[in-house]
């Protein structure tokens, strides 16, 4: 499938806190799970992906493997358990993904809004129409594609996603590309693009041309976010530009 194990080359040092509030509640909510790294807290076992703690402690790539080697029923009823970061508090639900896992489309947004907070489904909102939209217009049926996001809960109040949720929620897609190993991965906006790039540059810069994730070959396209589109419509025609070449690519493998 060309993507195995994805360690991330940088960035797998990210500080982060836990209150005791945290630990505990996160102790009753995963008292059945299995404890997978004995010499890590529980309330830490639950960070799927490398965040060191300290400086010497790390979440461990024993848990990371073990996300990689779940099938789709368990690895959406564990995003939907986990507590990976303090998103788990304020969410109604975690949002995995939705539509077709054997799809030629993988498209990978930010994080949930309120509107798919409560639905359980990605971009269901205004950005969803307009998302479902600009699919139309390439031939595509939203149930043709899988749509996901980088962060699987709403940061509050929309805010942008900080770096150790993205970082707690990396594993998760990981496991979500393996198991769909699309033709085309389209990544919309620049917090998905900058995380999954490992890059600081604007979208502007990152759309156009072909990117890969590390040790993978399938060709990732990089545009604007459907809510960026709602602030500047006049941006569309990038859009539709950049989605006729990610079909090119798809048409270019048959
Ligand atoms: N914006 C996103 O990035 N994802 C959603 O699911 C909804 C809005």
């Amino acid at each position: 499938m060309g993507f195995d194990q994805w360690v991330r080359r940088d960035a797998v040092h990210v500080p982060i806190s836990v209150s005791d509030d945290q630990v505990n509640a996160s102790d009753n909510l995963t008292a059945n799970m299995p404890e997978i790294s004995p010499s890590i807290p529980r309330a830490l076992a639950d960070l799927p992906v490398e965040v060191s703690v300290n400086e010497n402690q790390q979440v461990s790539q024993t848990e990371v493997s073990q996300i990689l080697s779940m099938d789709w029923s368990s690895l959406e009823s564990q995003i939907g358990q986990c507590r990976g970061c303090k998103l788990f508090q304020r969410r109604t639900q975690a949002v995995p993904g939705a539509g077709d896992k054997q799809a030629k489309w993988l498209i990978i947004g930010e994080a949930p809004g309120e509107q798919e907070d409560l639905k359980g489904e990605p971009f269901v909102g205004r950005a969803g129409v307009l998302l479902n939209n600009l699919l139309q217009a390439i031939g595509l049926k939203r149930e043709q594609v899988y749509i996901t996001n980088v962060v699987k809960c709403r940061p509050p109040g929309n805010r942008d996603p900080h770096v150790d949720e993205v970082a707690a929620c990396h594993a998760w897609m990981q496991r979500q590309i393996q198991l769909i190993s699309p033709s085309i991965i389209l990544v919309l906006g620049r917090i998905a693009a900058q995380h999954l790039l490992q890059s600081s540059d604007p979208v502007s810069r990152m759309r156009g041309e072909v990117r890969h994730l590390p040790s993978s070959d399938i060709p990732l396209i990089v545009t604007y976010h459907p809510a960026y589109l709602l602030r500047k419509p006049t941006e569309k025609a990038k859009v539709w530009i950049d989605l006729k070449f990610a079909m090119s690519q798809i048409n270019s493998q048959d």
